[in-house]
């Protein structure tokens, strides 16, 4: 545990007076010399997808952080979505405001949360932005930089991605660790809740982002996550956000050398589980035209559809006079394969 940074816990929202305070309470007598909580977090408007559900209680609920802040001497840290919530964060000394997601992908709303934070003291959680664009990510950072802002951290909380089931948001960890080699002075936080979508996946996601040696961990915490209004599912009892901070192993300690070299490698084991999904992805394909064309009767070898498949590969990959061989000699086991699947 000595060796995570930074970390942040608190509920999704603030749903109720006494919520609030249970569950700070709980994670304030959890603290120990290892276990410092750095912010506080709540979210007091909540950007949800149907109307009908909570949004969140409002301006009300900074009062109540408040008192948190005075009774347990915690860092609060609230979502914000456009300038005014940043003007109301400020009159209620909150310390620090993360930037949700769904506005991380809207650069005039950046911009204008951005120029919000001029000359005030907050420090800026950047989250990415929904989908994998690490230029939008980086797009939003710098607009913070240049508004003055100098207390700024990025958080890693997954990216939507068509298809995908396991998480609620693909890590896609060759991103954030992106960021983190272009930004090494700005702290890299990883929220395990908004990519696990579920407890279970959350120490194994921890571990991970551990491993890249990130410098903190973002998880929602709720005295009760079974009565949680929202993201029920993905809420650690501060108990449990404890333990799994206990459970955690550092390797990440070595000379620079060797972490350089270990986060290629994870970054390959990551290439590599993409490229091993892909393929099996490719050869249920091939078997689908294969039954499509013993329906209709047509011809195994269509040469002209092979070229297409070549053309994409010259367009992408061939390019490389380094690859050119590998790139072919992978072509021809492909078409082989493929026709013997078929065959
Ligand atoms: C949150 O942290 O409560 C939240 C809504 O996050 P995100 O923007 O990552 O969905
Ligand atoms: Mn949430």
């Amino acid at each position: 545990m000595k060796n995570v940074k930074i970390i942040i816990a608190g509920p999704c929202a603030v749903e109720s007076k006494y919520q609030l305070f249970a569950t700070a309470k709980e994670l304030y007598q959890l603290q120990t010399s290892d276990f410092v909580l750095h912010f506080f977090r709540a979210g007091v408007w909540k950007a949800r997808s149907n109307h009908i559900d909570f949004q969140g209680i409002g301006n009300e609920a900074l009062v109540w952080l408040q008192e948190i802040k005075k009774q347990f001497g915690f860092n609060i840290c609230v979502e914000v979505a456009s300038a005014a919530h940043v003007q109301r964060c400020v009159e209620n000394n909150i310390d620090a405001i993360w930037i949700g997601a769904r506005t991380t992908v809207n650069p005039f709303l950046v911009q204008e949360i951005a120029e919000a934070t001029t000359n005030s003291n907050l420090t800026v959680l950047v989250k990415n932005p929904i989908n994998p664009d690490l230029s939008l990510w980086i797009g939003a950072i710098q607009r913070f930089q240049n508004a003055g802002t100098r207390k700024i951290m990025a958080v890693h909380r997954g990216f939507s991605i068509v298809g995908e089931n396991v998480y609620r948001n693909t890590p896609c960890w060759e991103i954030p660790v992106a960021l983190h080699l272009k930004y090494l002075d700005i702290p890299l936080l990883c929220d395990i809740s908004h990519i696990s979508g579920d407890v279970s996946l959350q120490p194994a996601i921890a571990q991970t982002a551990t491993d890249y040696g990130f410098d903190g961990i973002m998880a929602e915490v709720h005295y009760a996550p079974e009565q949680a209004l929202s993201d029920s599912k993905q809420q650690l009892s501060p108990l449990q956000f404890t333990n799994l901070l206990r459970s955690l192993t550092f390797s990440f300690s070595r000379n620079d050398a060797d972490n350089a070299l270990f986060i290629q490698r994870n970054l390959i084991k990551n290439i590599d589980i993409q490229i091993s999904k892909l393929l099996r992805k490719r050869m249920e394909t091939v078997d689908e035209i294969a039954s499509i064309k013993v329906k209709y009767s047509l011809p195994l070898l269509q040469t002209e559809q092979w070229k297409k498949v070549v053309e994409i590969y010259e367009e992408n990959a061939l390019k490389d006079k380094n690859y050119q061989h590998f790139i072919e000699e992978f072509l021809l086991l492909l078409h082989k394969s493929s026709l013997k699947r078929q065959g």
